[in-house]
């Protein structure tokens, strides 16, 4: 009796919970059209709805992106999607970019290649400039929805590892990338954070005026676990800890030992990387 109504139960709240993408797309259109913004095309990456504005094969050719990517995250991080269909934009230059951010969103991008805006409820991105920053903003409402309150270093680190990314193997794997330089120069002159600093860091120091740094500093210490085939479980690990380990750190010293210990080999490691 008590199993079957647990069955009961189980079963009103999965169908309660699968996403209505017809119901969406119709609301979509709706919107779409009142704000001007037509000739575009949809489809469907669950848990995406992806529009773009070049036509069905352009659209087709792109979307594979969001697929490989949103199947390669959840295989090998992300337990839970996000919560809500969220809308993927591909604009095809910087003119319709631009326009279309200014429609839906009623304000200017501040960034030229795109962004994921949570309040939105979607990822505007400028497709002409490339896959990278698709990839790096999938990674971000997949975080926010499988390890709500993952300090920025893991948030960004994982968004920027994967903005240069391939497949090895049936994984996803980040490859070095333009970050690189600008961390090895900040390593030669004995400007990067420790690692404890870096992952103590809130949002409005992290976003601050060493972001820069911020970001690349945390995609190479991602970047090395990954290397030495430790990031998978490490993530894991951490989302498990996270209530008693909020920044990561006894997490990531329980994976690779002491910190301290590790930070200057990891910093000569860094320096014999290289990014054609
Ligand atoms: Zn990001």
């Amino acid at each position: 009796m008590r199993l079957t109504a647990l069955i009961v139960m189980a079963a009103a709240s999965t169908a309660s919970a699968a996403p209505d993408y017809a119901g969406h797309i119709k609301a979509l259109r709706d919107k779409l059209a009142a704000k001007g913004l037509t000739g575009v095309t949809i489809r469907i990456e669950e848990p995406f709805v992806v529009i773009g504005d070049a036509g069905e094969d352009t659209l087709a050719r792109d979307a594979r992106t969001v697929r490989w990517a949103a199947d390669k995250l959840e295989a090998d991080f992300f337990a839970k999607r996000p919560t809500k269909i969220l809308d993927i934009y591909l604009f095809h230059d910087a003119e319709s970019y631009e326009r279309g951010v200014q429609l839906l969103t009623t304000d200017a991008p501040d960034t030229p290649y795109g962004f994921y805006s949570p309040s939105a409820q979607g990822l505007f991105m400028n497709i002409s400039t490339g896959g990278g920053t698709l990839v790096h903003e999938i990674v971000h409402p997949y975080v926010e929805a499988d390890f709500p309150d993952a300090p920025p270093w893991l948030n960004e680190g994982l968004g920027s590892l994967f903005e240069q990314s391939a497949e090895q193997d049936g994984h996803i794997v980040g490859l070095t990338n333009w970050r690189l330089p600008g961390l090895q120069h900040a390593i030669v002159h004995g400007e990067v954070p420790t690692f404890s600093s870096l992952m103590h860091l809130g949002s409005n120091d992290f976003y601050g005026d060493d972001q820069g740094i911020n970001y690349a500093e945390s995609r190479y210490l991602l970047y090395y676990l990954q290397q030495t085939g430790k990031l998978r479980g490490f993530y894991k690990a951490f989302r498990a800890a996270h209530a008693k380990d909020p920044s990561g750190f006894q997490t990531l010293t329980k994976t690779v030992g002491d910190l301290e210990k590790l930070q200057p080999a990891w910093e000569r490691w860094v320096k014999t990387l290289r990014f054609q």
